[in-house]
């Protein structure tokens, strides 16, 4: 007699595109288990710690009754008035704590469910390629089709809206962007803002801007918030996080802020599927927010400082065409051409004992670049640099 079920899993999951880190992942597994010496520079999660005001605040907080109940959906009004007040530090722009900020578990979370709050089957959603998979998932999830618009080195890594086919226009409900950019490192202009927001005025799409990397810039170039720009809180919302801005990413705290119709929205998927952040971790939020900026110009300073040593070794490497990070903590390189993102990744691994992210996993103009991330000391940057300067780049 057959015994128990057959488990078979949903279309959306089976559907999911072929996960290519989990392959990377297995190579890397197998080189150090010969005892090989990895250098990984493939991980978007800071390796310094978050900072001690921070965890003695959630200490504090987390000795209060009141903090171990169930926290308002929307996040403590406490921590939604502390967002607002640094929105009004770092960009002049002001927020109705009230409406337009609300509290995420991590900025991952809200970007993977705002199109169940927009998308209805057979909606297009449009997202850049190369970009963090999260949109395209969160997407398809959703019912709804991607349209990729490739960021090329032509157009500075900012789509081209004017390529955009009209019948994609017709049924294109909602946009993401995201800049500073992850993977390629490149920043906004304000008239590229502009620009976005006409187009997405004249065809009726919202835009989500994941702004991850707002505060991790180089060289003192602040970036701008799209809320900055004229008409933005007609037409979209903005992501943040704590987590690269204040090395939280194990705390699962970020906010979005803008449009309070969207907002609201995104709130009605929220209330039916998660119950909020833990009340000690948004009051330690409130401190992370409240950090002096002698500390973030700090942490600024020791990527700034490993983006020099990087940039400099790979720049006299004639196989590769590195692109200079003014922000993020990722370097975005072309490889030879003839070579696809993943030989290259192998060829670093195997020979260098490098791990890097293959372009090809953040879509499909993603391929012909590499991906480093500067999460690793100035140290080990060196000792990288000095590997891959003896690969042999045969193609
Ligand atoms: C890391 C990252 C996020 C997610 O960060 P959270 O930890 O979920 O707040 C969102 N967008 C981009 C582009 C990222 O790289």
């Amino acid at each position: 007699m057959k015994r128990g079920i057959n488990i078979e899993l949903a279309d959306r999951v089976r559907n999911l595109p072929p996960y290519l880190f989990a392959e990377i992942d297995r190579l890397k597994q197998e080189a150090l288990k010969n005892g090989a010496d990895i250098i990984d520079l493939s991980i978007g999660d800071p390796d310094i710690p978050t900072p001690q005001h921070v965890i003695k605040e959630l200490h504090t907080a987390s000795l209060k009754p009141a903090n171990h109940r169930y926290p308002s959906y929307i996040g403590m009004l406490p921590f939604r008035q502390a967002v607002s007040d640094w929105y009004k530090r770092r960009f002049n722009v002001t927020l109705d704590p009230n409406n337009q900020v609300l509290t995420l578990i991590g900025s991952k979370e809200g970007i993977g469910h705002i199109p169940l709050a927009f998308i209805n089957p057979g909606d297009v959603v449009l997202v850049p390629s190369p970009g963090y998979p999260v949109y395209a998932v969160a997407t398809s999830f959703a019912g709804g089709e991607v349209y990729e618009m490739p960021l090329t080195a032509k157009n500075n890594y900012l789509p081209d809206f004017n390529i955009i086919p009209q019948y994609i226009l017709t049924r294109a409900k909602l946009m993401f962007l995201n800049y500073p950019n992850n993977p390629t490192s490149a920043i906004a202009t304000r008239k590229f803002y502009e620009d976005a927001i006409e187009f997405a005025g004249r065809h009726n799409i919202i835009i989500c801007h994941d702004a991850a990397y707002s505060e991790i810039y180089f060289d003192n170039k602040k970036p701008l918030s799209f809320l900055e720009i004229k008409g933005a809180f007609e037409v979209g919302v903005e992501f943040h996080s704590l987590s690269k801005t204040i090395n939280m990413t194990g705390w699962r705290i970020g906010f979005a802020v803008g449009n309070s119709d969207i907002l609201a929205g995104l709130g009605k998927i929220k209330t039916n599927l998660d119950s909020g952040v833990f009340q000690a971790i948004q009051e330690a939020g409130i401190a992370a927010l409240n950090t002096p900026d002698d500390k973030l110009n700090e942490i600024r300073m020791k990527y700034q400082k490993r983006r020099d040593v990087l940039y400099a070794g790979l720049s006299q490497i004639s196989a590769l065409k590195p692109l200079k990070p003014h922000a993020t903590f990722y370097l975005w390189t072309s490889i030879p051409k003839g070579m696809t993102s993943m030989d290259a990744t192998k060829l670093l691994l195997n020979e260098a004992g490098v791990l890097t992210t293959p372009g090809s996993g953040f879509g499909q103009s993603g391929e012909g670049y590499i991906r480093f991330a500067l999460t690793v000391s100035q140290d080990r940057l060196k000792e990288a640099v000095t590997k891959i300067k003896k690969v042999k780049w045969l193609v």
